[in-house]
């Protein structure tokens, strides 16, 4: 029996996405490109933190990132990825052991589950090959949007619009959309922002979350994006103000 193709389809809005499509307005595309823009100019080296050697350890490396720093990930991968080398491995698992392997991350076991769901799924529908297609990833058990989005972006190169807690944040004060649902999120700023920089502009707009936008206040003295940002509560350094 043939292998259902892994290059079936590649990153697109889904038909939902599509048919809720209304073209945006000449002053939210400008909005758009301004903040990619200032983006750019601020954190031009912004890329995936997760350390990680091809999809599947990207793969890995996402899922245990939720809820977790990239820094305790990459703590945690080097050993994780020197014992489980490939997807079988990682569906084989003793779940136990892979669970006290990644208990730092927090919600092990459910990331467990999760890794190990995902692994079972390429073994059995891609013969160990992670797909290069959303339809796929998120079809595989434990991935959704986000990671499957990471891994076209970063282990592809295949453009994904992530939309993680920071980007879906920073849109809303950026006035780049009113939605908080980040598929809706999703369809809302990739006809804002050019194709080939969905990837980096996702980086980006999570350092700039970790940096000065943070949650549940932002701190906007120094912000780079400041005199762009409509967000009608900025909140600025009172002693920065006062010299
Ligand atoms: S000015 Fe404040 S709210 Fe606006 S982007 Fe900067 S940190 Fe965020």
């Amino acid at each position: 029996m043939s292998k259902p193709s892994v290059k079936a389809a590649r990153s697109q809005p889904s038909a939902a996405g599509r048919k809720s499509a209304k073209a945006p307005s000449a002053a939210l595309l400008a909005q758009g490109r301004a903040v990619d823009e200032a983006l750019a100019q601020a954190y031009p080296d912004a890329h995936c933190w997760l350390q990680h050697e091809g999809p599947l350890q990207l793969l890995v490396a996402t899922i245990l990132s939720a809820q977790c720093t990239d820094a305790r990930v990459n703590m945690v991968t080097p050993e994780l990825f020197k014992k489980y080398s490939d997807a079988r491995a990682f569906a084989a698992a003793n779940p136990r052991e892979l669970e006290k392997m990644i208990q730092s991350t927090g919600f092990y076991r459910n990331k467990a589950k999760s890794i190990q769901s995902a692994s079972r799924d390429i073994v059995e529908k891609y013969g160990g090959q992670v797909p290069d297609n959303l339809d796929a990833l998120t079809q595989l058990r434990g991935v959704g949007r986000k990671t499957a989005n990471v891994v076209l972006g970063n282990a592809f190169g295949i453009p994904g619009m992530v939309v993680d807690t920071h980007v879906g944040r920073l849109s809303v004060r950026l006035g780049l959309t009113k939605h908080k649902d980040p598929v809706k999120v999703e369809h809302a700023l990739m006809p804002l922002i050019s194709r080939e920089h969905w990837v980096a502009f996702g980086h980006r707009m999570i350092a700039h979350g970790r940096k000065y936008c943070k949650a549940p206040t932002p701190r906007c003295t120094g912000c780079p994006l400041e005199t762009i940002c409509p967000f009608p509560d900025k909140r600025f350094d009172q002693a920065a103000r006062a010299k």
